[in-house]
């Protein structure tokens, strides 16, 4: 029976690496797929999904107005032996395109994995996060670590110089912001890094 799944985590857990493991397990068994990502997540180049630790893959963008459904299902008329959809960046979908990804699984009976971050910089649902998690039928947390070694489950965002940022857009486009995954507790706290940590050459001879 065909599911929705969505794979959840903080930022670089390794949500990309695991989405293109998933479609080369299906490929490398004779089974196509279909890959999607985000028109924001233009890091590695306009319709390419990459992970850090390099792996890569060619992928369709969606933007906004994209409807899922209509295109899987003019999609598997035309590829032989189409048996799963993969999507990164699910935090972007809107409401509506995570509706025509219920209607895939449900109508085309096609798997569909989404992959996304839960929760944005100031601890809130990103929209396709919200609807997924209603919706899914099944939720899989993706875990990776805060510096203090307990389960990192959201996103601090630092500016140029690694302060903590608590205002903003949910989204920063191009911006110099970067992100560190952190347990709720050091979160709520902004502390960044271990209390002890100490900076090699500014200490204090
Ligand atoms: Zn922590």
């Amino acid at each position: 029976m065909a599911k929705l799944y969505f794979y959840y985590s903080a930022m670089n857990a390794g949500k990309t690496t695991t989405l293109l493991q998933s479609s080369y397990n299906y490929r490398e068994r004779g089974m196509n797929t279909l890959l999607f990502t985000a028109d924001l997540d233009d890091r590695f180049g306009h319709g390419k999904i990459a992970s850090r630790i390099g792996l890569s893959s060619d992928a369709y963008v969606y933007k906004k107005d994209f409807n899922f459904f209509e295109f899987i299902e003019t999609k598997k008329k035309v590829i032989p032996n189409l048996k799963c959809v993969l999507v990164d960046e699910a935090q972007f979908l809107s409401k509506e395109q995570v509706r025509q990804l219920c209607d895939v699984v449900d109508a085309l009976k096609l798997p569909v994995l989404t992959y996304g971050i839960r929760s944005d910089f100031q601890g809130e649902l990103f929209p396709g996060s919200y609807c997924l998690l209603a919706l899914a039928d099944e939720l899989i947390e993706i875990k990776t670590i805060c510096h203090c070694g307990r389960k990192a489950t959201m996103n601090a965002r630092m500016n140029a110089k690694g302060e903590f940022i608590t205002e903003g857009a949910q989204v920063e486009i191009a911006g110099n912001e970067r992100y560190i995954s952190l347990c709720r507790e050091h979160f709520h706290k902004g502390q960044v890094q271990p209390e002890n940590h100490c900076v090699v050459g500014m200490q204090v001879a």
